[in-house]
């Protein structure tokens, strides 16, 4: 396999089997850039017609998630949340088809309580587990330059190295399971709050009477510019709301972010309005809207 075949230029030097469960908006591309790597890629979808287009790029589409896990060096969760992981894994036999070496990596976001509870069902059933979420929306996983964040056994690192590798850009390892999701929630209630204080800012501007893009262009180059602004401004000020990040998923993230937050035992004022913000949005029906489309629950 040349190192150009894959997104990020990286070589893999083996190639072993990845079951990947759920082709979503992440999952899909990176069951994608996994077999593009060179790793034998079986693929389940709950809802079938989604995962059946990726047949005609070499993947194997199975019926259960149990067939996709037979005989897997990798179980791949890429499912909304915890619920769903746990149904896929257990009632859809997944957890009990794995091969006493293969590895569970666990991708989805799915906060901290749950993150404990699937950890526990993979030492129940002795198998190990690594607590994987990703940073980066679709077009990060279409380029395989997501960041992963791993947690667990660091001797399970070289292993899974390869699979990262291959759907990611930079990996951060921390040594215990639920560190990684500690970390994915904390970058999340930055996005997230950031991504609502761009909602009002434009809508402010409009609501002044103001070109939205003078408040883009002003910041342009400051020391409070971003790319993100760019990205989501832009896409706000043309009512550009294609899912990347969908309002449901992220209003899923905010409670979870919540849930942390208090348990913790810091003030979230702030998380809480992101939180109204969000649940505004998605009342308003655009819950399959990216998370770009608070604006919806902003302007008048
Ligand atoms: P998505 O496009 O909405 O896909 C969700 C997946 O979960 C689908 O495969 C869906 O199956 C499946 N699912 C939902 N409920 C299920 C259940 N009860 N049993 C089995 N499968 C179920 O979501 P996504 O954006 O790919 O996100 C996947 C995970 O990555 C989430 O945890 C999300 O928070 C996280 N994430 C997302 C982004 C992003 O920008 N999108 C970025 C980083 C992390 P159906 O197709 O049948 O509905």
């Amino acid at each position: 396999m040349a190192a150009s075949d894959q997104p990020n230029g990286r070589p893999v030097t083996t190639q072993p089997t990845v079951a990947v469960l759920g082709t979503g908006i992440m999952g899909a591309p990176i069951a994608r850039n996994l077999e593009n790597a060179g790793f034998a890629v079986r693929a389940w979808n709950r809802s079938h017609d989604k995962a059946r287009a990726l047949v005609s790029e070499g993947i194997t589409v199975t019926d259960t998630p149990a067939e996709a896990a037979t005989g897997a060096d990798f179980v791949m969760t890429v499912l909304i949340d915890g619920v769903a992981v746990e149904q896929t894994m257990v009632d859809g036999g997944a957890l009990e088809a794995m091969g006493k070496d293969a590895i569970w990596l666990q991708c989805s976001t799915v906060g901290i309580e749950a993150i404990e509870r699937l950890a526990e069902l993979a030492t129940q059933a002795n198998l190990a587990f690594v607590d994987a979420p990703v940073i980066g929306t679709k077009k990060p996983a279409e380029d395989g330059t997501l960041t992963v964040l791993a947690s667990g056994n660091r001797e399970l690192e070289p292993k899974c190295q390869p699979v990262f590798d291959a759907i990611g850009a930079r990996t951060i390892w921390l040594d215990n399971v639920g560190e990684a999701s500690k970390l994915k929630l904390v970058v999340n209630s930055w996005v997230l709050a950031v991504t609502a204080a761009i909602a009002e800012a434009i809508a402010l501007a409009e609501g002044l009477g103001l070109d939205p893009q003078l408040f883009l262009d002003t910041v342009k180059g400051s020391a409070t510019d971003n790319p993100f602004l760019h990205a989501k401004g832009g896409a706000t000020i043309t009512r550009n709301f294609a899912p990347a990040f969908p309002t449901d998923g992220a209003y899923k993230d905010i409670k979870l972010i919540r849930a942390a937050a208090q348990a913790a035992g810091i003030n979230e004022d702030l998380i809480t309005a992101v939180q109204k913000k969000l649940e505004r949005t998605v009342q308003k029906g655009h819950g399959e809207k990216d998370m770009a489309a608070m604006f919806h629950a902003t302007a008048k």
